[in-house]
């Protein structure tokens, strides 16, 4: 019996391929049909999986993400930056940044005065990229230091894969040319600097600009020269924006209706709470007063402004001062203990922390800058740090588009079934699996041009995590889009990482 079915069944299955091979005419046809089918009826099968799939839940864009875990319980003392910590900027003010910045290029510089013609391009550049300060390239680059071809910008013009392997040698970056480890080591070898607050997206945009326009006019510059002019009229023109901004607030700052609401419940917990900011007083005075209220002082232990970070976090020794603020002048008296409802600056974290007395864990800094705000105090003090990244909003509401997520389903997969057949020898399956490679290739595009369309995604590249995400999920405990995103999570809350997947354990189609 089960020797007449291995008869029938071999039977039925040589019939069918003399009939396949007739169809095909040969027997070079019909390995070619054969092969060509097999990847065939795999890429089906794949598809009709990935279309089967139910997508992933929509991410919550008011939440809070924990990269380590943290229990507010410990948490006695809440700490701030100002800009874009508690200061959300609106469009505005990268226009205002802009203008101030070329109008100094003018006047102080001695620019050509068409460059006023020169105008913003919102959304050209992101948070995070790095520029080549020796080769006038702007480019962003991932965890693992490599370029992400097709994100590289001369002036205003991308880069082909050839030119970047041209100029580079190589699509990773040596690490002494992105990171110092010495002073000296800055100076001699490091020649890409990162560009990580938002303050710093104008900036990229005129610098961009102003190459475009040297290139197109062939004028002959040097891009370190044209770094540091941009850089320096940025830097000049800051008190400027400063008085514009003080004399009309809302024009520039958001309104944040939950801001007093997240302070008051800090207050009522007995939270002590504190700012440190780079920015000066009045200018501080005057958002805050808009955001909270004229009585927003009551709300701070201490209050230090231009802290002049990083260097308030690094420097061994440096008096803190006070300010007079009825008379706008600064006292010279020693400063022995640190009181409310006086306004301080520069100082450095040790004298807050011995006068304070407030240390280690208890301490929960918030902060939009992941180095000047965040790496040093949990480095070297032990602090718990809270990243506030505005441009989460606008991540997450493109990751919870439904066309993104299909694509990102349908690249992993895709994805997948190429690194199961790529071993196939025959030329014939060969050209199958390039014409797989394209597909690839075109939606890993589709899925960057929803972040930006020159830059992608601040924080992936096309697989890996970008240069920043590196640093920001490494000095960060936790980060979010706004402050008062914490409003939705108890004072006594722990925040968990999520498990997540390492290449050698559990594959996930999503991550
Ligand atoms: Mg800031």
């Amino acid at each position: 019996m089960l020797l007449c079915k291995l008869i029938v069944s071999s039977t039925l299955k040589l019939s069918l391929r003399l009939l396949e091979k007739q169809k095909c005419g040969g027997v070079l046809e019909f390995q070619r049909c054969h092969s060509i089918n097999r990847l065939e009826s795999a890429y089906q099968a794949i598809r009709d999986k990935c279309d089967s799939k139910k997508l992933p839940k929509d991410v919550e864009i008011k939440a809070v993400f924990a990269c380590n875990e943290l229990d507010l319980k410990e948490v006695k003392v809440y700490g701030f930056d100002y800009d874009y910590t508690l200061a959300c900027y609106k469009p505005s003010m990268d226009y205002l940044l802009y203008n101030l910045g070329r109008q100094t290029l003018i006047e102080q510089f001695k620019y050509p005065k068409a460059i006023g013609e020169l105008h913003y391009k919102p959304g050209f550049a992101i948070r995070g990229l790095h520029y080549d300060i020796e080769k006038g390239i702007l480019l962003k680059l991932d965890s693992f230091l490599q370029i992400q071809f097709g994100s590289v910008y001369r002036g205003l013009t991308p880069l082909s894969n050839e030119e970047v392997l041209q100029v580079y040698k190589n699509r990773i970056i040596p690490i002494a040319y992105v990171e110092a480890r010495t002073e000296l080591e800055q100076d001699a070898y490091t020649k890409m600097v990162q560009l990580a607050d938002l303050f710093s997206v104008p900036e990229m945009t005129l610098l961009c600009n102003v190459a475009d326009y040297f290139e197109r006019n062939h004028i002959d510059f040097h891009p370190e020269i044209l770094f540091r002019d941009v850089k320096n009229s940025f830097r000049n023109s800051h008190p400027v924006m400063h008085k514009i901004v003080e004399q009309n607030v809302s024009e520039y700052i958001k309104h944040s209706e939950d801001l007093r609401l997240f302070f008051n419940r800090l207050v009522a917990a007995d939270k002590k709470l504190f700012l440190v900011t780079n920015s000066p007083y009045r200018f501080v005075n005057k958002g805050m007063a808009m955001l909270i209220g004229n009585d927003w002082k009551d709300y701070f232990d201490v209050i230090i402004v231009q802290a002049r970070k990083p260097r308030f976090f690094t420097e061994k020794s440096r008096p803190i001062r006070v300010f007079d603020e009825q008379s706008g002048t600064h006292v010279w008296d020693r400063v022995m203990k640190l009181e409310k409802g006086k306004i301080y600056y520069e100082g450095t974290v040790k004298q807050l922390q011995d006068m304070t007395g407030w240390r280690g864990h208890q301490v929960l800094y918030f902060g939009d800058h992941p180095y000047s705000d965040l790496a040093d105090v949990t480095l070297e003090h032990g602090w718990r740090t809270g990243a506030i990244i505005n441009e989460l909003t606008h991540e997450i509401e493109t990751l919870n588009r439904t066309d993104f997520k299909q694509n990102a389903n349908w690249l992993q997969m895709l994805t997948q079934l190429i690194e199961e057949h790529q071993d196939c020898e025959d030329p014939n399956e060969q050209r199958v699996l390039a014409k797989w490679m394209q597909e690839r290739d075109h939606i890993r595009n589709e899925i960057k041009f929803v972040f930006n369309e020159q830059f992608g995604s601040v924080f992936r590249t096309y697989h890996n995590p970008t240069y920043f995400s590196r640093r920001l999920f490494r000095f960060a405990d936790i980060y979010t889009s706004n402050i008062t995103n914490l409003l939705n999570y108890s004072v006594n809350h722990t925040f968990y990482p999520r498990r997540g997947v390492m290449p050698h354990e559990y594959s996930s189609y999503f991550v």
